[in-house]
């Protein structure tokens, strides 16, 4: 068996994070190092390294992630003034956590192109 990444030990609650949503497909929370001020990370419970590995079975799940984030949005009530997601893909992309994630970055006005 594969060495359990961070977020899934946050998934068994092994350490902990502050959840902001739950369901049985995924789990939301704080990052550690928002770059914005709303950045949550938002997480299937399902242990899929990156979006490389997604399979056909996954497509739902995936789905399910941006779903999860224009709920968050509505709820917070940010989602008139829009927001971003992100997911990083391997070292191009600025992966470091190798259980995917969705970045949902609120709170201002991104740039275009990000870098
Ligand atoms: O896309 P990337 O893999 O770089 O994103 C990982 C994110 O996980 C980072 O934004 C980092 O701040 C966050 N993180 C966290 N809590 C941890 C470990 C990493 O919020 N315990």
């Amino acid at each position: 068996m594969t060495e359990k990444t961070i977020f899934s030990k946050i998934i068994d609650r092994e350490i902990p994070a502050d959840i902001v949503y739950e369901d049985e497909v995924a789990l939301a929370f704080k990052d550690l190092n928002p770059q914005a001020p709303v950045h949550l990370l938002i997480i299937p419970k399902k242990a899929i390294a990156s979006a490389n590995d997604i399979t056909s079975a996954d497509r739902e799940i995936i789905g399910h992630l941006h779903w999860v984030a224009a709920q968050i949005a509505e709820r917070d009530g940010f989602a008139a003034d829009g927001y971003r997601t992100v997911m990083n893909c391997n070292d191009n992309g600025g992966q470091t956590v190798y259980h995917i994630h969705l970045h949902l970055l609120a709170g201002k006005a991104f740039g275009w192109p990000p870098y």
